[in-house]
């Protein structure tokens, strides 16, 4: 079967088009600036070179538009016809309490998304536009629904409500939702494979470390806690958002600077975290790295407290599963950085944690970075959250 997987976003467009027998991508590319002046769809085709196409993109129906023409474009594109694509797999951001799993997508699924809307409201809209756009444009083929937050459903009351007054999680559903699930959801049940063991049988801490980033700890099988909350702001600090804070915080800064809530949520989403940190330094790892090489303070100092937090956290999660058999790192970050992942593990002696150091120089790959008398085994597992989403989409229309 070949399955586009769709990832809208406010003015963007992510897409795959992935072949589920082998599992490759035959081609992928991006719509950017949909609904802005100067709107470009960026296309690759598999073993090709990006081809970039300006053209005015008013909406994401005209975008959807654009990527199934540049599929079926007899000199660049990788199908003949439409009728070839078999599925369609959308990325949803919210799913609130409804969703504890992927889903096929009718009528009643939309009303549903809609009404998670207001728990995501930059996100959920934009999701339903790219799903009612493929509606328009390939009528008849089925759609699936994957939720970033279906994976995080298992976790139990203690971990998800808030020490809020118990009113506010009956009338308005505030609560610990979790983001990053598909992520989470593929790097462990992979981390179990990888190890040969048992997914039932494992207790496993993911840290997904890119520009947003979340950890999570799924104890036999299934989530019991995850950094992220209500939102994604919450739990660890990341590129630009702040993470954990008092909350009281945010009445403080408004006072001091002046500041209308508005205001001082975008602090907290787009100044904040290792950009912040760093006195506006970076916000890329890249950068900050370097940085650090340098002895830069500002560089050293969002480091420090970066990796700090990630050590807290999955602290409290092997707490939580009274015990880890392993920590597994993924994402930009994740994957690509040998010097975060040690930074982190130098807190994880009490664990009995040891790197080879050799090993964690490599990237990208799945692999084992502790040394093989580490009491837990600490890995590098590769995200891949589209085919992920293929593979929900293929389970669920061929059932
Ligand atoms: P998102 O999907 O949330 O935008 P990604 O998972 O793509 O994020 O990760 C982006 C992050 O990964 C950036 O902060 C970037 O600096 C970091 N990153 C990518 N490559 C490297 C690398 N080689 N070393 C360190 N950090 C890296």
């Amino acid at each position: 079967m070949k399955v586009l997987v769709i990832n809208c976003g406010s003015s963007s467009l992510k897409f795959q088009l992935i072949d589920s027998v082998s599992e490759e991508v035959i081609a992928k590319g991006l719509c950017e600036r949909i609904g802005i002046d100067g709107s470009q769809l960026v296309y690759t085709p598999q073993g090709g070179d990006k081809i970039k196409t300006q053209a005015p993109m008013p909406d994401h129906t005209e975008a959807v538009r654009m990527v199934l023409d540049a599929l079926v474009n007899p000199k660049t594109g990788v199908i003949k016809d439409l009728s070839e694509i078999d599925a369609v797999g959308h990325r949803i951001v919210h799913g609130g309490e409804k969703f504890t799993a992927s889903t096929l997508i009718n009528e009643d699924v939309i009303k549903a998304i809609e009404e998670c809307s207001d728990l995501a409201p930059l996100h959920n809209p934009a999701n339903l536009i790219g799903i009612r756009s493929c509606q328009k444009l390939m009528p008849g083929v089925p759609m699936v629904a994957v939720f970033d937050t279906a994976f995080h459903q298992t976790m139990p009351e203690e971990a998800y409500l808030y020490g809020l007054p118990y009113s506010y999680y009956e009338k308005y559903k505030i609560r610990r939702y979790g983001f990053h699930g598909t992520s989470h959801a593929f790097v462990s049940k992979h981390a179990a494979e990888y190890l040969g063991k048992k997914y039932e049988d494992l207790k496993i801490i993911v840290c997904h470390l890119g520009n947003g980033a979340s950890v999570s700890a799924v104890k036999n099988g299934k989530c019991v806690d995850t950094s992220m909350g209500l939102t994604p702001l919450e739990g660890l600090i990341m590129g630009t958002r702040s993470g954990d804070l008092d909350p009281a915080i945010l009445d403080f800064i408004g006072k001091k600077e002046h500041k209308n809530l508005d205001e001082i949520m975008t602090v907290l989403n787009k100044e904040s975290g290792v950009y912040g940190l760093s006195n506006n330094l970076s916000s890329d790892f890249r950068d900050l790295e370097d940085g650090y090489v340098d002895h830069n303070p500002n560089a050293v100092r969002a480091m420090n407290a970066f990796c700090y937090r990630v050590a807290k956290i999955v602290g409290g999660y092997v707490a939580a599963m009274n015990g880890v058999d392993a920590i597994c790192f993924t994402a930009g970050i994740g994957e690509n950085s040998g010097f975060v992942r040690s930074l982190i593990c130098e807190h994880f002696g009490y664990l009995g944690v040891t790197i080879d150091e050799e090993a964690n120089k490599k990237r990208g790959e799945d692999m084992t970075i502790s040394t093989p008398d580490s009491k837990v085994k600490v890995l590098v597992i590769p995200t891949n959250e589209e085919l992920a989403i293929a593979r929900d989409t293929v389970a669920l229309v061929t059932k």
